[in-house]
């Protein structure tokens, strides 16, 4: 046996649709004259001096200068406009302020933007100049205290944290027989590399699905694809995840092969009992609204759930993330929470959401919107009431939209590691449910504020 320690294979794929600028440069043209012919007569036709620019990103280095602005250079650091103001005004592009929807604002789309571009983690030299609380996974904080550091540099490589994860039901203890033979077993476990999914998408595309399918192969890890989109090449993919209705079995059976794991939409005891005996050597999840009751399935023996909300994180009690929370923590009541693997999705659209979610309790996430994004698509309003025909997608090129995917994926693992490195944990399995590292906003308020009058 070998070694190999797990990598993701990262190369550029940069975007291949249009991308709006994020400012809008506007010159006043006939001040930017005025101001030449007056430093062409003050500096006596020194031309360096005249011709210098005012911006050291190279917006207005066009041949004609300031007359044609290269507004794609600029990073509004308002450096010009304060020195020019009556000729130079920097405002934001409005173009880039339709991108994405209410949930995935443009700051978010150009984040997942670069990240399938190249990669790398997004750095922002200039520090965070956004708000320390809001709604969502921003109402929960992490503790990545300096002082529990032993596994820093896991990004680097230097020391090893594991983002592997285990699906399916893993028993608590070893049992024999009577004569010491094993009875257990840990069969039917699926290992990912990391703790990500790729899910069903909102819009029925098979490139998407496609490119889906490729990304979760190079990445080791599984992509969920609807049973009507199982085409003859996806078909033969070890990582796609059968999505079915409880009618759909047959068109399973159709398939004629098998899979690591089969999900089924909804709780349906014959159906479950079907697939569970067709497919003795797949592991059947289903997939549940995020705030539903699953003690039934669990009497069942499910052991795998996919928990879901909306594409903007909403169930019909409130954010995913305390729906989560109530689950895991009715599972540690049942004494079972270790046997049972839950994988969420809605709402997770960023790199950090990722541990906020396996704080609250996931095994794992599944990402869609996310997918869509990467791929460049275009939202036309808000994706969560969004029909198909309001997505599109710029790109059907297989090859550059599973590498988007591939690249967004290794950016999100490289964030994971740093956030496991900064809170010295050597694998994210430990990060499930450690809510010890995170403080909840509303929480931190209600204790601070609920005896002052007029506190809500
Ligand atoms: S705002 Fe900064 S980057 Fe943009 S044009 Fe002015 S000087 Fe250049």
């Amino acid at each position: 046996m070998t070694y190999v320690r797990y990598s993701v294979p990262i190369h550029p794929a940069p975007n291949r649709a249009p991308h709006p600028n994020r400012f809008k440069v506007k010159i006043h043209r006939l001040e930017l004259a005025k101001l030449l012919v007056r430093e062409l007569i003050e500096y006596r036709g020194n031309l360096d001096t005249v011709l210098s620019r005012p911006c050291v990103y190279g917006v207005f280095s066009s041949p004609v200068g300031g007359f044609m602005a290269r507004e794609e250079y600029c990073v509004g650091c308002l450096r010009c406009t304060i020195q020019h103001p009556n000729i130079i005004d920097i405002l934001p592009n409005p173009d880039r302020l339709e991108l994405g929807d209410t949930y995935i604002d443009p700051d978010m789309v150009e984040t997942l933007l670069y990240e399938a571009a190249s990669g790398r983690v997004p750095v922002r030299g200039a520090g965070y100049g956004g708000g320390f609380g809001g709604a969502g996974w921003d109402g929960m904080w992490t503790d990545m205290s300096e002082i529990v550091r032993p596994t820093r540099d896991g990004i680097h490589g230097r020391e090893f944290i594991s983002t592997s994860v285990q699906l399916g039901w893993k028993p608590l203890m070893l049992e024999f027989d009577d004569r010491g033979d094993l009875q257990s077993s840990a069969n039917g476990l699926i290992e990912l590399p990391m703790p990500v999914l790729f899910d069903q998408l909102p819009i029925p595309d098979s490139s998407a699905y496609a490119a889906t399918a490729a990304g979760a192969s190079t990445l080791e890890t599984l992509a969920i694809v609807p049973v009507e989109h199982l085409n003859r090449n996806l078909s033969k993919s070890n990582s796609v995840v059968p999505l079915v209705e409880p009618h759909e079995i047959k068109r399973l059976h159709n398939q004629g092969r098998s899979f690591q794991m089969i999900e089924l939409m909804g709780w349906d005891a014959a159906a479950y009992a079907q697939l569970s005996t067709d497919y003795p050597n797949s592991i059947v999840t289903i997939r549940l609204p995020a705030d539903a009751d699953l003690s039934e399935a669990l009497d069942a023996g499910v052991a795998v759930f996919h928990l879901v909300a909306d594409y903007h994180g909403q169930t019909a009690t409130g954010f995913i993330m305390q729906a989560i929370r109530d689950t895991h923590e009715n599972l540690i009541a049942r004494g079972i929470r270790e046997q049972v693997t839950l994988i969420g999705s809605g709402g997770i659209a960023l790199a950090e959401h990722v541990p906020k979610a396996i704080i609250a309790g996931l095994d794992a996430v599944a990402i869609e919107t996310a997918v869509l994004i990467a791929l460049q698509a275009q939202f036309q309003g808000e994706v969560r009431v969004l029909g198909a025909a309001q997505i599109e997608l710029p790109s059907t090129d297989p090859e550059w939209a599973s590498q988007r995917l591939v690249n967004l994926l290794g950016s999100w693992r490289d964030q994971m590691l740093e956030i496991l490195g900064a809170m010295g944990l050597r694998e994210v399995r430990r990060l499930r449910g450690e809510i010890g590292r995170a403080m909840f906003q509303a929480e931190l308020e209600r204790e601070a504020f609920s005896e002052i009058d007029g506190y809500k």
